[in-house]
C-alpha cells in the first residue's frame, strides 16, 4: 500500500511494529552502519530502502535532496530478513520506504510491516502491474529477482520518482529528469550485457547458481529469441536451492541439477556473493559418482545484493557488468 502524502505512520502500524520489535529484540542489531546516526539527524528527505539494489534507484533519482539508508546489509539474505532491534528507529524516522516486493522480503515481520505501511512503495508491485507478462513464475510462485533483467528493473525508477515528487513537488521535475538520465544509462547497459553474452557459444550458455536468482538474466541475456518465444528459455538455468535460499534443499533437487549438468555438458557453476557454497560443493560430490567434472568459478556473482562499498559491484551498473564479465569469461573458457 502506498500514498503520496504520508509523512507519518498510522497508530495501528506503530503498534504492529512495536510488537515486532519486542518479539525480536533479542536478535540484536544487524544493520547498524556508521552513517545511521547522520541519517537519523538529517533534515533532508529520509529514505529507507530494504536492499542495496533498491537504494541504488533512490540514489540516482533522489540526488542531493534525499538522505539514504539501507535496512538489509549486502551480506544478509533479503528473503528471510526479519526486523531486529534498532530497525524501529529507522522505520519511524523514514519519510519514505522503498522495497523490492513480489515476495522477496518475506521474513514474516518485515513482510507484514511493509504490507501495512502507508509510506512504503514496492518497486516490483508497480512493475507487475505494468507488465504482468514479464514476470517469471516457477510452479505458480512469483520469482522476485526482477533486477537481473536490466530492461525490467529500470521501470522501478518511475516508482521512486513518483513517490519523491509526491512528497517534494518543488523538485518533482528534477526527480523525473534524473530518472530519465539513469534510464538511458541502463538501456545502454542492457545492450552491452546482451552483446557480451552473445559472444558465448550457444552450447555453452548454461547458468547454474546456488539459488534461482538468475531466471530473468537467463531469459534476457542467455536464451535465444526463439527460446523466449517458445517458452523453453528456462532450460538454460538451474539451481539446487530454488527461489529462496532459506527453503529446504533435497537430494532430489541436487540430482535434478546434476542431470542438467550432464545433459548440457556444463563444466562450471557459479557461487553467489552473499551465500555459502555448500550446495555447489554437494553438486560436485554427487556429480563425481556420475563421472562429472565441474569447477566452481573463482569470482562469485552478485545476485541478491550488490557488493560492499569499494568493491567491483558497489553500484547496480558495476554489479551487472561484473556478472556479465564473469559469466562470459568462465563460460567461454
Ligand atoms: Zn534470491
Amino acid at each position: 500500500m502506498s500514498n503520496r502524502t504520508g509523512w507519518g505512520m498510522t497508530k495501528n502500524l506503530f503498534i504492529s511494529a512495536i510488537g515486532c520489535l519486542l518479539l525480536l529484540s533479542f536478535l540484536g542489531c544487524q544493520t547498524t552502519t556508521t552513517s545511521t546516526d547522520d541519517w537519523l539527524q538529517s533534515d533532508k528527505i529520509r529514505v529507507l530502502s530494504t536492499t542495496t539494489l533498491v537504494d541504488d534507484l533512490v540514489r540516482e533519482v533522489g540526488g542531493e535532496h534525499v538522505a539514504r539508508l539501507t535496512l538489509i546489509a549486502p551480506a544478509l539474505d533479503p528473503h528471510s530478513y526479519e526486523l531486529v532491534k534498532g530497525d524501529d528507529e529507522k522505520i519511524f524516522a523514514a519519510h519514505l520506504i522503498f522495497y523490492s516486493g513480489l515476495g522477496l522480503e518475506h521474513g514474516p515481520n518485515l513482510h507484514r510491516f511493509l504490507r501495512e505501511s502507508e509510506i512504503a512503495w514496492s518497486v516490483g508491485d508497480a512493475i507487475i502491474k505494468d507488465r504482468p507478462e514479464a514476470i517469471v513464475r516457477i510452479d505458480g510462485q512469483i520469482d522476485p529477482h526482477i533486477w537481473m533483467d536490466v530492461s525490467l528493473w529500470l521501470q522501478g525508477l518511475d516508482v521512486v520518482a513518483e513517490a519523491l515528487e509526491g512528497l517534494d513537488p518543488e523538485h518533482g521535475a528534477e526527480y523525473w529528469e534524473r530518472a530519465a538520465m539513469y534510464k538511458k544509462r541502463l538501456l545502454a547497459l542492457d545492450a552491452k550485457i546482451a552483446s557480451m553474452l552473445d559472444q558465448v557459444p550457444l552450447e555453452k550458455r548454461y547458468l547454474v547458481t546456488s539459488h534461482d536468482a538468475c531466471n530473468y538474466f537467463c531469459r534476457r541475456y542467455l536464451a535465444t529469441s526463439e527460446e523466449r518465444l517458445e517458452g523453453v528459455w528456462m532450460e538454460r538455468c538451474s539451481s539446487p536451492e530454488g527461489l529462496a535460499p532459506d527453503a529446504q534443499m533435497s537430494l532430489r533437487d541436487l540430482q535434478k541439477v546434476v542431470h542438467e549438468l550432464l545433459t548440457h555438458k556444463i563444466d562450471v557453476i557459479f557461487p553467489e556473493s552473499n551465500l555459502s557454497q555448500d550446495s555447489l560443493r554437494k553438486l560436485i560430490d554427487i556429480g563425481k559418482s556420475s563421472g562429472l567434472s565441474i569447477r566452481i568459478a573463482l569470482e562469485p556473482l552478485y545476485a541478491d545484493a550488490m557488493g560492499e562499498a569499494g568493491s567491483n559491484g558497489d553500484t547496480y551498473e558495476k554489479m551487472m557488468e561484473h556478472n556479465a564479465r564473469v559469466l562470459k569469461e568462465n563460460l567461454c573458457g
